[in-house]
C-alpha cells in the first residue's frame, strides 16, 4: 500500500520466536462511519473507501485466520454497516468456522441487514452507546438522533434473539452517569455492559485534554463499577478495562498483543493489535501480498509486540473544563 512499504523478508525473525495462537480476529471492514467521535482509536488518516478489501479477500483471510486457531472474528470498523457487502462477509466467516460478532454504532445500519445477518449465522451484537442521556450522547457522536437509532437498532437485536452487550467507551462527559449507563444496558435487556476506559490513540489523543477525567472521578468510577457488578451479579455481566495504574484513563491496549488478538485493517494490513498503526515506527504486511500466517509468525511488527503488556499510559492534564471543545472525526 501506499506510505506502508513491505518490511525485508530477510531480515524477519524465526519461526521458533512463535507464541500461542491468536483466538480474536478483529475485522476492520472500513473507516467509514456516520459518527464523529472525539474518542475514536481510528487513525487521522482514514484508510479510503477504494482501499478496502474486497468480500472475497476477507473470506480467504478468516479461512486461514480459522486454520490458526482464531475461534472468533469481530467484524468491526468504522461502522460495518457502511459495507454493502456486510452479510456476504459476515456469512464468509460463519463459513469459514468462525463465532461472528457485529461490533456497530447502531447508526448507518439498516434493521433489514441485521436481520439478514441473523439469518446469515450472526452469533452477537455490540453496540456502542455515547452515554445514557440522549442529548449527551448525540454531543459526543456529533450527530443528532444517534442515540434513539442505537436504541432501536440494539432493541431489534435482542427481539431477533441475538445476545447484546452494551459498549462504553469512559471519558470526561460521561463518567458521572456509569449507573445510567448500567441501567440503560439493563432496560436493553442487554447480556453485558462493557465499560472501556478512553484509549489516546488517533482521534482520542488529538482530545485528550479534552476527554480526560480527574483523578477523583476515576477513582469514585471504579468503586462504583465494581459495587454494580456485585448489585447486579446474575442479571447483566459488567466488564471493565483496567484504568491506568499511574494516572489513569488508558486501557492496557497492547495486552496479548500479537498472540490472542491480530487486526486486520480495512486496506489489509495486519497488525498486532488494533490500532497499532499509532506506534512510530512499525512497518505493516499486507493481506494483498502474503498469507496471515506467515505475517503473525514471522514479521517484526508481531515480533516487536510479543509478550509486551501495557506500554502507554497518559497523565492527567490539569486546569481543562468540562466543556473543553472536541475535534470531531469526519471522513
Ligand atoms: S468510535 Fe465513534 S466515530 Fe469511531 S468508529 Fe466508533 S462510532 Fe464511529
Amino acid at each position: 500500500m501506499p506510505g506502508n512499504p513491505e518490511p525485508n523478508p530477510a531480515a524477519w525473525p524465526a519461526r521458533d520466536a512463535v507464541q500461542a495462537a491468536p483466538r480474536v480476529l478483529v475485522a476492520e471492514l472500513t473507516h467509514r462511519c456516520p459518527l464523529g467521535c472525539p474518542y475514536c482509536c481510528n487513525p487521522l488518516a482514514l484508510e479510503p473507501r477504494e482501499d478496502e478489501l474486497d468480500a472475497a479477500t476477507w473470506a480467504r483471510v478468516f479461512a486461514e485466520a480459522a486454520a490458526l486457531g482464531v475461534a472468533q472474528v469481530r467484524l468491526s470498523g468504522g461502522e460495518p454497516g457502511m459495507r454493502r457487502d456486510l452479510v456476504d462477509i459476515a456469512a464468509h466467516a460463519r463459513e469459514a468456522g468462525l463465532a461472528t460478532t457485529l461490533v456497530t454504532s447502531g447508526v448507518g445500519i439498516a434493521t433489514r441487514t441485521l436481520r439478514d445477518l441473523w439469518e446469515a449465522g450472526l452469533d452477537r451484537v455490540e453496540v456502542s452507546f455515547q452515554d445514557a442521556d440522549a442529548v449527551t450522547a448525540d454531543r459526543i457522536a456529533g450527530s443528532r438522533g444517534a442515540f434513539q437509532r442505537k436504541f432501536a437498532l440494539a432493541t431489534e437485536a435482542v427481539r431477533l434473539g441475538l445476545p447484546l452487550t452494551v459498549g462504553v467507551v469512559v471519558h470526561r462527559a460521561n463518567i458521572e452517569r456509569i449507573g445510567a449507563m448500567v441501567e440503560l444496558a439493563l432496560r436493553l435487556k442487554a447480556e453485558r455492559v462493557e465499560f472501556t476506559w478512553v484509549q489516546y490513540r488517533g482521534w482520542a489523543l488529538k482530545n485528550r485534554a479534552a476527554l480526560t477525567p480527574r483523578p477523583d472521578r476515576v477513582a469514585r468510577a471504579v468503586a462504583e463499577v465494581e459495587a454494580l457488578r456485585q448489585a447486579h451479579r446474575g442479571r447483566i455481566a459488567i466488564d471493565v478495562s483496567a484504568p491506568d495504574r499511574r494516572a489513569h484513563g488508558s486501557g492496557s491496549f497492547t495486552e496479548g498483543a500479537g498472540c490472542c488478538s491480530l487486526a486486520v485493517t480495512p486496506s489489509g494490513r495486519v497488525l498486532p493489535f488494533e490500532a497499532a498503526d499509532c506506534v512510530p515506527g512499525l512497518e505493516f504486511c499486507n493481506v494483498r501480498d502474503r498469507s496471515l500466517a506467515e505475517i503473525r509468525t514471522r514479521s517484526p511488527a508481531f515480533a516487536a509486540f510479543r509478550g509486551v503488556g501495557c506500554q502507554a499510559r497518559e497523565a492527567a492534564p490539569a486546569g481543562v473544563p468540562d466543556d473543553a471543545p472536541y475535534a470531531y472525526r469526519r471522513m
